[in-house]
């Protein structure tokens, strides 16, 4: 089976490598080049879009963020998986709020806005301190404001205004920034005859708005279960199809969704090595029409990113139970180089795990992973 994926980046690369093995074969398709490529090693094909979509048996997508007209195409071939409207939801904020209001989901209370009136009306309806984003474009962190005070105000909306004035389509959502305990995420499977498989839930940690380390294993039912739910009811009203990625605020014991992403995500990375079969797999499978694989989780695990650096420390992988997966993308400040999985037969040793890579993983490029040993020890 020939399958065409919508984005060119490390998703795509791992959908291919473990898509090989079940004798399914990955081309991507570089929105920004508008080349279609090998994931892994790089390799152009001489192909136009229209021509990779119609020697593919499916499609899919490894990013929110496709222009409509890509969009308009694949959808229109049949055989685009999860979708146009889902991978719209994911990439505009007013309708995954639409989305998730209509299947009863609860998200953090907002305000969208066009113009000056609105942005007044949200401070006043929902308090500072205010959480503002794009609607349209932003990941990481990234095409966001936080306003904290009312003489911060006037500086912010100009750069709003900014954003809106460059595109008619455009629109900004003003959230009540939540007084989180912790964020979670939920990473699960759909097929198209609407079986699900759901990983447990995972807890993320960000810095400067990027994830940089998750736990897999540590929520207790009641959390498992609040995800779950919410995991059915969203999958459900997009009638989805692949891997979905649900992030949640936890509040006191009470999920409230932040956002949805209507592909793999970078907190289902551990099931690389903690589940069964992995995210990436299960959207292949899912995709292609095949049964889905057990989501269950094998060992708690934790996935740590490599930030900005220009390779993966090698002494890590002397580590027992550890192993690392780049992405071969060239070296800049901050970015996604690639990332470390760890797991361990309990939490505990799970703990002692990160404490031994303390001494090649520095606290400042791998920020959170002392504490969190010392949480789990
Ligand atoms: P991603 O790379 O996950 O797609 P993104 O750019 O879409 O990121 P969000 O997930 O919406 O951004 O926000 C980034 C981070 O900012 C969140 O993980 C959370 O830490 C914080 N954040 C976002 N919205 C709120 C909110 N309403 N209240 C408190 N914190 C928030
Ligand atoms: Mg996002
Ligand atoms: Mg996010």
């Amino acid at each position: 089976m020939q399958m065409l994926v919508l984005g060119a980046g490390q998703l795509a690369r791992m959908m291919a490598l473990v898509a090989t093995p079940l004798d399914i074969h990955i081309r991507a398709y570089d929105v920004v080049s508008e080349q279609v490529l090998h994931p892994v090693t790089g390799e152009r094909y001489e192909q136009t879009l229209e021509q990779a979509i119609a020697a593919s048996d499916r499609i899919t997508a490894e990013f929110e963020h496709v222009p409509a007209d890509v969009l308009a195409l694949c959808e229109q071939s049949g055989k685009f998986f999860p979708g146009k409207k889902a991978i719209e939801c994911g990439g505009d904020r007013a309708k995954e709020k639409a989305l998730l209001d209509g299947a009863g989901v609860p998200s953090a209370p907002y305000v969208l806005v066009t113009e000056r009136a609105h942005f007044d009306s949200a401070i006043e309806e929902l308090g500072l301190p205010l959480v503002i984003k794009t609607c349209q474009a932003g990941y990481d962190g990234k095409g966001q404001w936080r306003l904290k005070a009312t003489d911060q105000t006037d500086g912010i909306w100009q750069e709003m205004q900014a954003f809106l004035d460059k595109d008619a389509a455009h629109s900004i959502i003003c959230e009540k920034m939540i007084p989180f305990d912790r964020e979670v995420s939920v990473i699960g499977a759909r097929d198209a005859q609407g079986n699900v498989k759901v990983y447990p839930v995972t807890e993320n940690e960000h810095t400067d708005g990027v994830l940089t380390l998750s736990v897999a294993g540590i929520v207790n039912q009641d959390i498992q279960d609040q995800a779950v739910d919410a995991y059915h009811k969203v999958a459900k009203a997009l009638d989805y199809v692949g891997v979905l990625a649900i992030e949640f605020f936890d509040v006191g014991g009470d999920l409230l969704v932040n956002e949805i992403a209507p592909r793999v995500h970078n907190s289902g990375h551990w099931t690389q090595q903690g589940a069964f079969c992995c995210q990436f797999e299960n959207h292949v499978r899912a995709v292609a029409g095949l049964p889905l694989g057990s989501t269950d989780l094998q060992q708690p695990s934790a996935m740590i990113n490599v930030l900005g650096q220009e390779a993966i420390p090698q002494q890590v992988l002397a580590t027992n139970d550890v192993r690392s997966h780049w992405y071969g993308k060239k070296v800049k400040p901050g970015r996604k180089m690639g990332h470390i999985n760890v797991s361990a037969t309990t939490l505990h040793d799970l703990g002692k795990r990160l404490d031994e890579l303390r001494e090649f993983l520095s606290e400042q490029a791998y920020p959170g992973i002392e504490a969190r040993a010392k949480q789990l020890m």
